[in-house]
């Protein structure tokens, strides 16, 4: 039963006290009397009309009607089967689940205390959230979002550079930007699990204004005016390609450096949610600023061989994976061989990431990859240290 509808007439009972609960409601028409029965004695808790939620609390903790509702005119209601309620509750941002979990919690008790009765008596609730709590979910990430701000306005974070070398010229072309947080309890905090979270919120904004303030500054101090000065490249998240400031930012704060804004390129991995047509927008006014694009992580996840036909990348990121693969899998061997041959054609340059030995180096200058990253040539390191290296 979804979302089926139900006429009511005045005076009968939608639900009583005590009921399971298997059934929210909205109301279309009509009115609708909230009430409890106290010492013998009814109390009215509130009356409800159209557009509001009826009885879906009880269906969200999966607890007995805690009151009795009574249609008081003429009323429809729409149904929402408890199947569709728990799937919504279920599949909502985790945070949002805790919200409405903790919230839940604090009515009942509020509830209980105004009954008089012991607040513990809650506990499919608590239950629910003891779980919660325990996998991980919604409260961990709320402690570490608030962490995360903090770390940023005591800068806690750290970019760190990685070189990308001309694998003929045994010389360093550029480096890639790469966040560190170390966390004071936690330790080292990998991107991969910080920078999901600030994707999530908002805070991705301030973490990448923070990464290209940095980059900036450590192009002003490697001399970037100097058109042998190797470029910096930052990784842009999904949603901060959806900032239409993004890149008069990055404008804004190289000009503040008096560095050449086509020192720092962008990074953008593709994603199931990447909006082709934004990014074509971003890369084209890339473009006309003199700052490259490079599609980062090709050949995994959601590679996606009409993002390349549409989108004008200046550069591909051959992923890891491949590397690692290459010399003891023949079809990784060949995919790689077909890579470069694809992106040579499209006047585009490949950088291979993940190269940890001279065998793998060799075998990419075998195949004609240019351009490398990975332990070999060096790890992500400090801001001093590559500007002591360039000195
Ligand atoms: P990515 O863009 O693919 O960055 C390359 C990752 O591979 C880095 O991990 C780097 O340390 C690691 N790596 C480099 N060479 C080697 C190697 O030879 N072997 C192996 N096994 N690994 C190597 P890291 O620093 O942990 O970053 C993880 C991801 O976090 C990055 O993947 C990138 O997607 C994201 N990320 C890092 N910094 C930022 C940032 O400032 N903004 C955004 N939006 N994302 C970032
Ligand atoms: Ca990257
Ligand atoms: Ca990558």
């Amino acid at each position: 039963m979804i979302n089926a509808k139900v006429e009511l007439r005045c005076g009968e009972v939608v639900f009583f006290e005590g009921d399971a609960p298997t059934t929210a409601f909205l109301i279309e028409s009509g009115s609708v009397e909230i009430s409890t029965t106290q010492a013998d004695e009814v109390v009215v808790l509130g009356r409800l009309g159209p557009g509001d939620l009826l009885g879906e609390m009880a269906v969200i903790d999966a607890s007995p009607r805690t009151a009795t509702a009574t249609a008081i005119a003429d009323s429809v209601l729409v149904a929402i089967d408890q199947a569709t309620i728990h799937e919504r509750v279920e599949n909502a941002d985790p945070v949002v689940r805790a919200l409405i979990r903790g919230q839940l919690k604090r009515y009942r008790t509020a509830l209980a205390a105004l009954r008089g009765e012991d607040a513990d008596v809650d506990g499919a609730a608590d239950a629910t959230l003891a779980a919660e709590a325990a996998e991980g979910g919604g409260i961990d990430k709320i402690r570490l979002e608030t962490q995360l701000k903090q770390a940023l306005a005591e800068r806690q974070l750290e970019v760190r550079f990685q070189p990308i070398e001309a694998i003929d010229a045994r010389r360093v072309a550029g480096y890639e930007a790469l966040i560190r947080w170390n966390h004071p309890e936690r330790g080292a905090v990998s991107p991969a699990e910080f920078i999901k979270l600030a994707e999530e919120t908002s805070l991705i904004v301030p973490v990448g204004r923070y990464v290209l303030e940095e980059v900036c500054a450590t192009l002003a101090a490697l001399g970037a005016a100097d058109t042998e000065c190797p470029y910096i490249a930052v990784n842009v998240s999904a949603r901060q390609t959806e900032d239409d400031d993004f890149l008069e930012e990055l404008v804004r704060i190289a000009g503040e450096r008096r560095v050449p804004v086509g020192a720092v390129r962008l990074e953008i991995t593709e994603s199931l949610t990447l909006d082709v047509a934004r990014v074509h927008r971003l890369i084209t006014r890339c473009h006309a600023r003199g700052v490259k694009v490079a599609l980062d992580d090709f050949g995994t996840g959601y590679s996606n061989l009409g993002h390349l036909h549409k989108l004008r990348f200046d550069t591909v990121k051959l992923d890891q994976g491949f590397v690692r693969q290459m010399l003891s899998d023949a079809r990784s061997h060949a995919i790689v061989r077909a890579i470069v041959t694809m992106v040579a054609a499209l006047g585009a340059e490949l950088v291979a990431e993940g190269v940890e030995t001279e065998a793998q180096m060799a075998g990419l200058q075998h195949l004609g990859v240019r351009y490398g990253q990975g332990y070999l040539f060096g790890r992500p390191m400090a801001r001093e240290e590559l500007v002591a290296s360039h000195a």
